[in-house]
């Protein structure tokens, strides 16, 4: 993987925007090995599909390229609303790549998938309507809540204009495959407990420290009334996936 884009492939296109994406898809092309499988390219997706950029002739994943000058924050807008949380639903919906780059230098700073299996209703965020002056009037985008996945979702391939090591990369996508198993229904559940598991960043924990945050995913959870029983749930199933261990009661250990 080399971290430099190249600005002469997109010599003969007037529009900055276009030369942008011009500019990163061929970098995409030329650079992008996939996370899920031993395939070292992805192919260019065909040009019908609205959603998809790019696919890997081995294992078939989808991948979605967004490309910033800017870092990665809390929320990113993304497509129309509706149509993504029926894919969701579906588990038909593409996993995100986000390249941040810096303009001045023309090179990648930071690489992050995001596997499709991480994904929930609850992620995701009906944004307002377009006025009725727009052209789409009444189109409603989404925004994706990236801050509110855990870490683990945000798998970084380059890091600071670091390339991580592949193997390093398909290892940790595979440790939450079993995701894809989770209804749709209850994997927010499961992302936001995992989430604030890891803000307690300790390699040791105890149900109480999980359980300090009950109001906040009350807020998150408006409609569930019996949060630490879901607590005790989730952290049952991160177990029972070897992504924790129990130590004995109460306590825990985070193994992956
Ligand atoms: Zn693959």
């Amino acid at each position: 993987m080399n971290i430099s884009l190249n600005p002469d492939v997109a010599i003969g296109y007037k529009s900055p925007s276009q030369q942008v994406r011009v500019i990163t898809e061929k970098w995409f092309e030329e650079n992008m090995y996939c996370p899920a499988c031993p395939s070292d390219y992805l192919e260019p997706a065909p040009p019908n599909e609205k959603v998809i950029d790019f696919i890997c002739p081995r294992c078939d994943e989808r991948y979605q390229m967004k490309s910033t000058k800017r870092a990665l924050g809390y929320r990113v807008t993304n497509s129309a609303y509706l149509p993504k949380i029926t894919a969701i639903r579906k588990k038909t919906n593409p996993n995100y790549v986000f390249m941040h780059y810096d303009a001045h230098s023309m090179a990648v700073r930071n690489l992050i998938v995001v596997p499709r299996h991480f994904f929930s209703p609850d992620v995701i965020e009906k944004r307002k309507p377009l006025s009725s002056n727009a052209r789409r009037s009444g189109w409603e985008g989404s925004t994706i809540l990236l801050g509110r996945l855990p870490p683990d979702a945000r798998i970084h391939l380059i890091m600071d204009g670091i390339v991580l090591p592949e193997h390093m990369i398909r290892a940790t996508w595979q440790h939450f495959t079993f995701l894809e198993e989770i209804p749709t229904s209850s994997k927010g559940w499961l992302t936001d407990v995992l989430s604030y598991v890891r803000k307690l960043e300790k390699p040791e924990f105890t149900l109480a420290d999980v359980y300090a945050f009950e109001d906040e995913l009350r807020k998150l959870h408006p409609k569930n009334k019996h949060i630490k029983p879901k607590i005790r749930q989730q952290l049952q199933l991160l177990r029972d996936k070897g992504i924790l261990e129990f130590l004995e009661r109460g306590k825990y250990r985070i193994v992956k």
